[in-house]
């Protein structure tokens, strides 16, 4: 009813449209010197080691606007970029955002996207200094750059583990995951019956998969108990997937434990509704944004009962040996993806 209001991305041309949806962004970083405006951005890094990370979105294959809100696509864009820099132990200080839209989008649409984009920005403290905007034959591919930095010695890599180190995760897992069941589950029946989704009840798995917050306030509990992790990374492909690159990378072993991976209970019971094993949903889920690490055996009083993260295993010796201890005892092979992989336990 309200199609004949929105303005079509024609009748403000590139540059029109450029100003539009950088409209009104304001900078909070010291080191960003020019931003938006001309042929490049100028940044004054100082001493620290910077880091560099960047995703692309591509409408259909990363997000589906059957039921992703424009500003909340825009938010999580930001946030998964966010996550890889905290997971190196590093503050994101500058982004740049790169679309390719076809003109089915209007300006109204794109003025959401850059609402979430900007409330990203804003409650990190990350500039947008650039990006690029150019017309694409169908859909939408948004791809994010950030930056970061940290003192050199404060970086936490993938390979830092040691033997014996805890294994710790923050917040809970496998939820986003069943979010994205449930958005999936409403809209095919739609699709297929025209039933209006039914979705209330289940805000925590809705705002999991489509609101996803990155983990800078571990970060901050860790800096507050004086605890550095020796490796780190973040979880956006599953528990599983990302415990066997810790493994790769630092040349070691895990044995993680069923009965400690944090799962909150609206996760038990959705993903019982479909018919998941919850476990699972954590292990090979995905998209659950929180940060995987390790500490040393010696920090164990200072991390245990901590409201920010769980323990769940230690690294081993043995690189061969990824187990997961399941709750009955029995020793299962951690594997990276594949609903397979535990079938006789379901
Ligand atoms: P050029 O022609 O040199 O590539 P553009 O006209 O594409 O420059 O961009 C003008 C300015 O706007 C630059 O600072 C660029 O980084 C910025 N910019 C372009 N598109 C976007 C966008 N989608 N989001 C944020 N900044 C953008
Ligand atoms: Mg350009």
């Amino acid at each position: 009813m309200e199609k004949h209001k929105l303005t079509p991305l024609s009748e403000l041309g590139e540059f029109g449209l450029i100003e539009r949806l950088t409209h009104g962004f304001e900078n909070h970083q010291p080191s960003t010197f020019k931003g938006i405006g001309d042929d490049a951005a100028v940044l004054h890094l100082g001493q620290q080691a910077t880091v560099l990370s960047t995703d692309m979105l591509v409408e259909g294959i990363h997000f589906n606007l059957a039921y992703v809100p424009l500003k909340h696509l825009g938010y999580k864009a930001v946030a998964v970029n966010l996550s890889d820099i905290y997971a190196m132990n590093a503050t994101p200080t500058q982004i740049t955002v790169s679309l390719a839209v076809s003109n089915r989008f209007s300006l109204e649409a794109l003025d959401e996207l850059y609402q979430g984009i900007r409330m990203a920005c804003e409650r990190h403290k990350v500039d947008l200094v650039g990006g690029d905007t150019c017309a694409a034959p169908a859909g939408m591919t948004l791809s994010i750059t950030v930056l970061g930095q940290a003192p050199a010695d404060e970086l936490c890599y993938r390979s830092g583990a040691k033997p014996a180190d805890l294994i710790c995760v923050s917040g809970d897992l496998g939820a986003a995951y069943l979010g994205l069941q449930l958005l999936e589950r409403e809209r095919l029946l739609f699709q297929k019956e025209g039933i209006q989704p039914e979705l209330s009840g289940y805000d925590y798995l809705l705002e999991r998969q489509l609101k996803p917050e990155p983990r800078r306030d571990l970060l901050e509990e860790l800096r507050r108990l004086g605890i550095r992790p020796n490796a780190m990374i973040d979880v956006s492909d599953g528990l599983s997937s990302e415990l066997l690159h810790l493994c790769k990378q630092s040349g070691l072993g895990c044995k993680v434990f069923e009965d400690k991976i944090p799962i909150d209970a609206m996760t038990e019971k959705v993903a019982k509704e479909f018919h998941l094993d919850p476990t699972l949903c954590a292990l090979n889920g995905g998209e659950d944004y929180e940060l995987l690490f390790t500490l040393p055996l010696a920090d164990y009083d200072k991390a245990q009962a901590n409201p920010y993260f769980t323990l769940i295993g230690h690294m081993i010796e043995d690189p061969d040996l990824k187990v997961l201890v399941a709750r009955d005892g029995t020793h299962l092979p951690l594997r990276a993806q594949g609903w397979n992989a535990f079938e006789h336990k379901a």
